[in-house]
């Protein structure tokens, strides 16, 4: 049994869903379960009609769900035929009515909470799924469509609630399990969950690959697919360097570190369950699903070369708190952190000395209402545009004298603070944003001009 995940993109229109159905159907031996995304921007607009029906803006509200409805009418349309489409279409009216209905509703109260929000997101997932499964249905491959939210049990933290493993792999191995036995291609949408009491969650945005993860750990997988619209994870931003490569394969952690930084193509929370239960992830290219993709496994393999990747991260602002007497005080580190938090100002790299502590972040317009609170305990600058490095590879752990290396390569750029991860498989740094492109450029060359043919592509 394995787990395919298709992301937005993948099932956006009818010619997606269709190379969808090609490509379970070459995997049909596996005995696929197949996780979907809503369609691509469906959550976001999701989320914006309920934002307008919480203000009482009605009439958006319904304007926009029309136009949803326009979008997966065509899309199934297309997909299934007259006929077919005749028969699926009183299935998809009936929730475009409840989504109607629910607007109206929210727009009555002119408020919305996170629980109602919930709601509105998850017809994305459970349209998205319907329609895949019916397009299985129509070209001969055994779909049967699963609501997530009779598998997925969570408690009832909104908008980001949190799966409970045992009862959800026991709902899996009772709902999902005997219709792969009976040689059924569950379909089910990801992202959706429910609460004991049966009330729609989800589990936060881009939740969909966690779903294909907890799916995957629930019904014993012997490896999970996550199809997206790259060919796998690059050595870096391909935009960046002309002769980026593709990893063939990458630990669980070296791919939660790329994910931290950006690097999209995988959300950092799907390696948890798969993980801990060893099974690979697969990243692959739903535009060209020859290409092998990306494997991650719990072990990183053998690598002649030091790093795996090299991510970057723009739009980075650098701040820096300076007090000479009170940085050993009792509790003063706590209050520094604790304006961050109150700020909502998220904390990338830290590093501190006896006198001061250098803290970036991304750049948001929090940041001077922070700095003018900081102000308060201690000498506070802040500087935008910077950029965080940050080099990833297993090999960091053991073999001495990396930092000389990397910093040799960068011998007239100015560093602006360096941090080796806890993690110890991450060599990070600070430096200008206009130095970005010329540093990965330089750094990629030195480390990935001769690259280790098991690990690179
Ligand atoms: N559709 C959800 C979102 O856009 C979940 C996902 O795509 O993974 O956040
Ligand atoms: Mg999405």
């Amino acid at each position: 049994m394995i787990v395919m995940k298709f992301g937005g993109t993948s099932v956006q229109d009818a010619k997606a869903i269709d190379r969808v159905a090609q490509i379970v159907q070459g995997r049909l031996a596996d005995r696929p379960v197949v996780v979907v995304s809503a369609m691509a921007k469906v959550t976001d607009s999701l989320l914006a009609m309920g934002k307008a029906a919480g203000s009482g803006d009605r009439k958006t509200a319904l304007k926009m769900a029309r136009t949803l409805r326009e979008r997966h009418y065509e899309t199934a349309g297309e997909l299934l035929g007259t006929a077919l489409f005749t028969e699926f279409h009183g299935d998809l009216g009936a929730d475009f009515e409840d989504l109607d209905e629910l607007l109206r509703g929210i727009g009555a109260v002119g408020e919305i909470t996170p629980r109602t929000y919930d709601y509105v997101a998850s017809f994305g997932e459970v349209l998205s799924s319907k329609i895949v499964s019916a397009a299985f249905v129509a070209r001969g491959l055994p779909g049967a469509h699963v609501d997530s939210r009779q598998c997925l049990l969570t408690d009832s933290s909104y908008t980001r609630a949190v799966p409970q493993f045992d009862e959800t792999n026991e709902r899996l191995r009772k709902k999902v399990k005997p219709l792969v036995d009976s040689g059924k291609v569950p379909v089910m949408g990801g992202f959706i969950g429910a609460n004991r009491a049966g009330i729609t969650t989800t589990i936060g945005r881009g939740g969909s690959d966690f779903s294909a993860a907890i799916f995957g750990a629930g019904l014993n997988a012997e490896r999970i697919e996550i199809w997206t619209d790259v060919d796998g994870m690059m050595t870096t931003d391909p935009r960046l360097c002309a002769d980026t490569r593709r990893i063939k394969v990458i630990s669980f952690d070296e791919a939660a570190e790329l994910a931290y930084f950006g690097a999209k193509v995988l959300h950092p929370a799907t390696v948890l369950p798969a993980v801990q239960q060893n099974i690979p992830v697969y990243v692959l290219n739903s535009m060209n699903p020859t290409c092998e993709g990306t494997k991650i496994t719990a072990r990183a393999p053998r690598c002649s070369n030091i790093f795996k990747a090299i991510a970057l991260k723009k739009k980075i602002t650098l701040v820096e708190v300076a007090s000479p007497r009170r940085l050993l005080v009792h509790g003063y580190l706590k209050s520094i952190f604790e304006a961050f938090d109150q700020h909502g100002v998220a904390v990338d790299v830290v590093s501190t000395s006896e006198v001061s502590v250098s803290v970036t972040a991304e750049t948001n317009e929090a940041i001077p209402a922070l700095a003018a609170d900081l102000a308060k305990i201690a000498d506070v600058k802040y500087e935008g545009r910077k950029a965080i490095v940050c080099l990833v590879g297993e090999n960091l752990r053991e073999t001495p004298g990396i930092a000389a290396k990397v910093f040799g390569i960068l011998e007239n750029v100015k560093i602006r603070m360096i941090s080796q991860g806890a993690s110890e498989i991450n060599l990070t740094f600070v430096i200008e944003e206009d130095d970005a492109s010329e540093v990965v450029r330089r750094l990629h060359h030195a480390f990935f001009a001769e690259a280790d043919p098991e690990v690179f592509a």
